[in-house]
């Protein structure tokens, strides 16, 4: 993305100088597994619900606000009230909203990077300066008393599992020690939590903690990443102030009719699920029985993994293979990484095979 012209650098608000959007690398090709996105299409008869849906959907008039009816379904998933809900137009919005109405330059909000490079992003919109601790550069494990010294500071946390791109799931015992020990509010964000059970959800400590905030969205399991449509569960109170910043119209009628039919319809996700969860397993193996490759486990739909010459077999898998995985081997730490998302199997023989003719070619 190029920078801002001169021009428009001396009207924008002088933090926003230097901004540098979110860039997700994307290339129409035949083979998508750069963005986690779930693979599959929508079950069938899940299928013909939205589409019913949608159908009887009017367009002549203003969203519900605040998807009252959806709102209800999410809070039934959940076994909790519609007021611990909010709906927001993705989960990127309700980040962006946490850091709007929690954030500022009074505020600060602690990462643990490498993670989900949108926290940063959406702090430096809203000002807030960014505290980082750190993990275990090998197994990327969280340095638990580092990040709990750091949240003790910080009026906000975002602890992401399981994490993107790591893959790794954050103990709902440290999700506890984080609340106790943060004065803020602290955010699991669980945008891939289906793939490893909902036995894993910090959804299940809100009663307990009235300082925890959880993301969800229907981008990942639900296979539903183009309506964009993600929530939130929170105790009552911090509801309201994202009720209060979000854009009102955020969630529009087709999204809000479309996310309806697919949280009704959760049951018939399980065994897409399942089948991911299974390839997921499958591509762990294949991959660690390559010497050249070094594969994290992972309880998300994707697989970090680490490869000599990473930047060029990306490359080279999308302009000779058309098939698009994620470079991760600029960020820091993540040296030689590539991102790949679990897909169908096909998919995952075809990116299998690829990957191991490219080693070859490059040796
Ligand atoms: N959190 C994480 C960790 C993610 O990887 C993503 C999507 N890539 C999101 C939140 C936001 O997802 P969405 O806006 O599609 O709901």
């Amino acid at each position: 993305m190029a920078r801002l012209s001169d021009r428009v650098r001396a009207l924008v608000q002088p933090h926003l100088a230097d901004i540098e959007p979110y860039d997700p690398s994307f290339t129409p090709c035949r083979i998508n597994l750069s963005a986690n996105e779930n693979t599959y299409p929508v079950p069938d008869g899940v299928r013909e619900r939205v589409d019913a849906a949608l159908a009887s959907t009017p367009l002549n008039r203003y969203p519900d606000p605040m998807s009252h009816a959806l709102r209800a379904e999410i809070a039934a998933r959940h076994g909790v009230a519609p007021a611990c809900v909010c709906v927001g137009n993705g989960g990127d919005e309700l980040l962006y909203n946490y850091l709007l109405a929690f954030g500022g330059r009074a505020s600060q909000l602690l990462v643990c990077p490498p993670c989900f490079s949108e926290y940063e992003f959406f702090a430096s919109l809203a000002q807030t300066p960014v505290r980082r601790a750190g993990r275990d550069p090998r197994t990327f494990e969280l340095d638990e008393e580092a990040v709990l010294a750091s949240a003790h500071w910080s009026k906000l946390t975002v602890v992401t599992s399981p994490n993107n791109p790591t893959g790794g799931l954050v103990p709902l015992s440290f999700v506890e020690r984080l609340c106790h020990v943060c004065r803020g509010l602290v955010m699991v964000d669980e945008a891939y939590i289906e793939f490893a059970g909902e036995d894993a959800s910090a959804a299940q400590l809100l009663d307990r903690h009235p300082n925890l905030v959880v993301l969800r969205t229907l981008s990942k399991a639900f296979g539903a990443a183009g309506i964009r449509c993600g929530y939130v569960l929170a105790a009552p109170d911090v509801i309201e102030a994202f009720a209060a910043v979000r854009q009102i119209y955020s969630v529009n009628v087709l999204s809000q009719a479309a996310a309806l039919a697919l949280v009704e319809s959760r049951a018939e996700f399980a065994p897409v699920v399942e089948r991911i969860v299974a390839e997921r397993e499958r591509m762990f193996a294949a991959l660690s029985a390559d010497p050249r490759v070094k594969v994290w486990p992972s309880r998300a739909n994707f697989l970090l993994v680490r490869m000599p010459m990473a930047s060029r077999i990306r490359e080279r898998l999308r302009d000779e293979y058309s098939m698009l995985v994620r470079d991760f081997s600029y960020a820091p730490g993540l040296e030689g990484c590539l991102r790949i998302t679990v897909g169908t199997p096909e998919e995952n023989d075809e990116v299998l095979a690829a990957l191991s003719a490219l080693l070859d070619e490059e040796a």
